[in-house]
């Protein structure tokens, strides 16, 4: 087809271009370092499979780590194969992939498509009463144990692959207790009265589940490879299968992906230096499964690392191979040596977050405008770390962006909305019926609620048809006050479920239901941040359009199935808000003109020209908390090597943790090449003179600033520092070293004249 460009085989060196044309037929594990160009591959080498070798857009499935990573595959895909085409193509994470087969597929292994998917908070309310029961019986034996801990454990063995029975059995063949005429285990002795526990309400839980018409995200993984191993079409779906970040792959994700595979046409790519989900039960022996039941599996390595300059990929390797068990391998740049990492010592914390909002300014001054607040990002261990840094940025006119930050769907208003319209679409759903029966208050004391849940049972109706029935007479009240008291909440279902079955788009329904149950006067009246919260409701609306627009390519593709019942508008839009996860958020517009702050965990896979890594302190790197210390290494090996150009390791020698100000070491992880010649870190910035601003600009595939502009940005930084030098006397740990700047030293060169 003359029409046709492989245009996109132009760039690629010639492992990558290997790659990209290894034969469909064959197993293959891409394995490389981080910047490697591993993402880059695996999309080429999709469009490739579908230009070259001619396969259906709609039979290749692309597994990635997270929804954003998803969408940025589209969009480099879009440029290569058009957007027609990359629609077809199946991709998104194991869950996404999983939910869109189920729905189409479900009745065939037994479940319904209108299923709802329960995040952690649903899931803890089905737990809570099967808990209960064990209550006396665990306070006997000094146990404490808590919802999250039950379901931490059973998410850990459906991870494996268990099913509740596969584990009781398990965990009896561990045991040595004997049981009494309760069917509870008596022995005091055993180490497994957890387990035991644990097993058991697994089993009531999956049946609890099964009755709701619910699925929890573990439960998408198994059911999805129940689905692809029993079903003799399966082959027909699916014609190749692609995973990026296969190192931080489950075994029922590998088993998924084996199921999906028919043991033929698979590519996967990873780095086992870049594992950091172990600790949510990731294995990166997966990479040498794979081999083993794949038998012809070809590997193909990438040494050539297009995203950091020479020191920073020096620095980053150094901090790694620390590792002894890690399999030495090599990776070089071409990239010119660039300036040397900064690490920098501080006394407070909030000294470490003023230097760094204050260096990201006197940065962009001295790159005379190339870069951004948007090329910055400030990558931490943990959450909670990111308050400090946020109000020093904000002090400094900084706008900055919490990626992954707060999580929007686990917020109160967000649920109550959402709980309404899962009700809407599977009545059965009983925590949605829960959660909105009561919401705004109705006077529905918990007698009155577990009235109803038992009458519901006993006469096998759904929560929802039950009170319509109470309402409208045709089942007798329990009370009269309750016929009362439910009017406005059997009003409010009657009228969405008319719209939801006309197919009304979400967003009206959102609008409707939030007046229909006079939602803002609600949060008014609850909430004291009431105001925000409001906002974060319009937010959903607008999440709402846009998953509207975005469906409205995919659903036009799905009409040629034609043996499924049509997924309906609210059904993908409950879809999407439930499978949306830690660092999804869509980049809003203005979202480049931010500096990031995000976890060193949803930075994976991500590149920034500028990555500053505050509290590199033992404690923190390795997390004081953890139980693979390797792990830890790698998570900040994985944080160095988002850096295209310039890297900031920092760490405060005094940090408040929970209220106490602790005396902080530095991390080991650094401490240990920390005396290297020559040395991998420079303890104080770059000036940042011509010749680093040319580095910089290659390494980015900039242009280089004029120098009349950069010498007009730093006149203006350096009248602006001095101004608010003066005006406050104090500028992060200047104060400290106040005593010996001379009279006529510039702003610039007193920064650098600081040591740690
Ligand atoms: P990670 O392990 O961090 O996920 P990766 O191996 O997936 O990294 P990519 O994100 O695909 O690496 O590529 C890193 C950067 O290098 C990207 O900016 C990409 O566009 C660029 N790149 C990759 N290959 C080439 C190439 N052949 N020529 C120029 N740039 C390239
Ligand atoms: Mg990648």
């Amino acid at each position: 087809n003359p029409t046709i460009s492989f245009g996109y085989l132009d760039s690629l060196n010639a492992a990558q271009l290997k790659a990209v044309r290894h034969s469909p037929q064959t197993p293959l594990q891409i394995l490389a370092g981080p910047g490697s160009g591993k993402t880059k591959v695996l999309t080429s080498r999709i469009a490739h499979l579908i230009l070259h070798h001619r396969l259906p857009a709609s039979s290749i499935c692309a597994v990635t780590f997270t929804n954003k990573a998803a969408n940025e595959m589209k969009e480099r895909l879009t440029k290569v194969i058009g957007k027609e085409k990359t629609a077809e193509v199946r991709m998104g994470t194991f869950h996404a992939l999983c939910a869109l087969f189920l729905r189409k597929y479900a009745r065939s292994i037994g479940l319904d498509g209108n299923f709802t998917i329960c995040d952690a908070e649903e899931s803890k309310k089905i737990v809570a009463p099967l808990l209960k029961k064990y209550k006396d019986d665990l306070a006997a034996k000094d146990i404490t144990l808590k919802e999250g801990t039950v379901l931490a454990l059973i998410s850990k063995a459906k991870a494996k692959g268990l099913s509740a029975s596969d584990f009781l059995h398990e965990v009896q063949t561990r045991s040595h207790g004997t049981r009494d005429s309760n069917g509870l285990f008596t022995s005091s002795t055993t180490v497994n009265d957890i387990d035991l526990v644990v097993a058991e309400i697994y089993d009531n839980y999956e049946k609890t589940l099964r009755k709701n018409n619910g699925l929890d995200f573990d439960d998408l993984l198994l059911f999805g490879v129940k689905l692809f191993v029993v079903n003799p079409d399966a082959v027909k779906w699916c014609q190749h299968v692609l995973v990026d970040e296969f190192q931080d792959t489950n075994v029922t994700q590998y088993d998924l992906m084996r199921a999906i595979a028919h043991a033929r046409c698979v590519t996967v790519v990873g780095d086992p230096d870049q594992s950091i989900y172990g600790w949510r039960s990731a294995e990166v022996g997966n990479l040498a499964r794979m081999q083993k039941d794949f038998a012809t599996t070809k590997q193909i390595f990438l040494e050539e690392n297009f995203r950091s300059t020479a020191s920073i990929l020096k620095t980053s390797l150094a901090i790694v191979a620390q590792d002894k068990t890690r399999i030495q391998k090599s990776l070089h740049t071409s990239h010119p040596v660039g300036p040397i990492p900064v690490l920098r010592s501080f006394l407070s914390e909030q000294m470490e977050a003023s230097f760094l909002a204050g260096e990201i300014k006197r940065i962009v001054a001295h790159m005379g405008g190339v870069l951004h607040w948007g090329d910055f990002v400030v990558l931490l261990r943990f959450n909670a770390l990111s308050r400090t840094i946020e109000s020093a940025l904000q002090k400094e006119g900084i706008p900055s962006r919490v990626l992954g930050g707060h999580k929007f769907f686990e917020r109160l208003e967000i649920k109550d909305l959402l709980a309404y319209l899962q009700m809407v679409d599977n009545p059965q759903f009983v925590p949605a019926f829960m959660r909105a029966i009561n919401t705004p208050a109705r006077g529905m004391g918990e007698k009155s609620v577990s009235e109803l849940l038992a009458r519901a049972d006993a006469s096998k109706l759904s929560l929802v048809d039950l009170v319509e029935r109470i309402h409208n007479g045709t089942t007798p009240d329990i009370k009269p006050a309750v016929k009362r008291k439910i009017g406005t909440f059997v009003s409010a279902i009657r009228v969405l479920k008319t719209m939801a079955a006309e197919n009304a788009q979400p967003s009206d329904l959102i609008r409707r239901l939030v007046e229909l149950i006079d939602y803002e006067d609600h949060l008014r009246k609850t909430q004291p941040d009431w105001e925000s919260r409001w906002e974060n409701v319009q937010e959903l609306i607008t999440f709402a359009s846009d998953v509207q627009s975005d469906l409205q390519d995919s659903i036009a593709i799905e009409s040629s199935d034609t043996e499924t019942p049509r997924d309906t508008p609210l059904r993908l839009f409950l879809q999407a808000s439930m499978l949306s996860s830690e660092g999804d958020q869509q980049n809003k517009e203005g979202d480049n003109e931010k500096v990031t702050i995000s976890t060193c965990h949803a930075a994976k896979g991500l590149e920034w020209p500028v990555v500053m890594v505050p509290a590199v302190e033992q404690g923190t790197f390795p997390f004081y908390r953890t139980d693979d210390v390797e792990e830890e290494r790698r998570l900040l090996y994985v944080a160095c090597t988002r850096a295209q150009s310039l890297l900031y390791l920092s760490y405060a020698t005094q940090r408040k943790v929970a209220g106490e100000t602790k005396t902080r070491d530095l991390s080991p992880f650094v401490s240990s090449v920390v005396r290297q010649n020559p040395p991998l870190f420079a303890d104080s910035p770059s000036m940042l003179l011509d010749l680093d601003r040319k580095v910089i600009c290659q390494v980015l595939k900039r242009s280089q600033p004029d120098p009349v502009q950069v010498t007009k940005h730093v006149a203006e930084y350096n009248k602006a520092s001095r101004n608010r030098f003066s005006e406050r006397g104090t500028y992060g740990d200047d104060t400290v070293l106040n005593a010996q700047i001379p009279q006529n030293t510039s702003f610039m060169n007193f920064t650098l004249a600081r040591s740690p």
